[in-house]
């Protein structure tokens, strides 16, 4: 589905665990895409098929899987990255991290092409989709999360869902950092969360109204 502009968003409609992911359609030369957050190859409790399902679906919007030109990462657990090295060998996608990350993927199997850190983020032939990439810990040490001023639209991650936050229970976690990151992403100017998974909701919040509730909702859980 189209979010905004060529901003399309995947949701996850399986039964299993997997990620939602996001696309910016043509953003790169040549046509190209931006693809964040590939998912699974396969979930691993009910082996539903992941990466294939997003390429279908990518398909009945009129877009190729393999013109994928660039893989960002919000985190590095296989429920975000797994695909993320058979997108990048069947596309020649660069596969891009935050630097506290790299490791962590390529343990993984997952080459590392582009490293991240805060700041702009400027893509395309002209630099025309201007980017900014938050690093926002808590759910993992080298999570990010990426705002897109032009249409205020934040692609949280992990950090936040719909009336839910991320664990902060799993290797890397810290519920201090975590406290951090959401005040920081709830004084962002948002018109669009776009959460991690589907949890409760599509995790497609839209509407200025519905984004500031969602995090005084989150607020209140998390006390930051
Ligand atoms: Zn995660």
């Amino acid at each position: 589905m189209r979010v905004v502009d060529d901003l399309f968003a995947y949701v996850w409609r399986g039964r299993d665990n997997n990620c939602n992911s996001y696309v910016f359609a043509r953003a790169l030369a040549d046509g190209k895409h931006v693809l964040i957050d590939p998912g699974h190859v396969t979930t691993p409790a009910l082996g539903e098929a992941g990466i294939a399902r997003l390429a279908e679906s990518m398909q009945d919007d009129g877009l190729d899987l393999k013109a994928t030109g660039l893989v960002l990462l919000t985190h590095c657990h296989p429920d975000h990255c797994e695909a993320a090295n058979s997108v990048r060998e069947d596309s020649g996608a660069l596969v891009a991290v935050h630097e506290a990350e790299v490791d962590l993927l390529r343990q993984g199997g997952c080459k590392v092409d582009l490293v991240l850190v805060e700041g702009d983020l400027k893509l395309g032939p002209a630099a025309e989709l201007e980017l900014r990439i938050l690093h926002v810990p808590g759910h993992s040490p080298g999570h990010i999360a990426i705002y897109w001023p032009r249409h205020k639209v934040l692609i949280a991650g992990d950090n936040v869902f719909f009336r839910s936050v991320g664990r902060v229970d799993l290797p890397g976690g810290d519920v201090r950092a975590m406290a951090r990151s959401l005040r920081r992403l709830s004084e962002l100017d948002a018109d669009y969360v776009l959460c991690g998974h589907p949890y409760g909701h599509p995790g497609v919040i839209e509407g200025r109204a519905a984004v500031q509730e969602n995090f005084e909702s989150i607020q209140d859980m998390m006390g930051f």
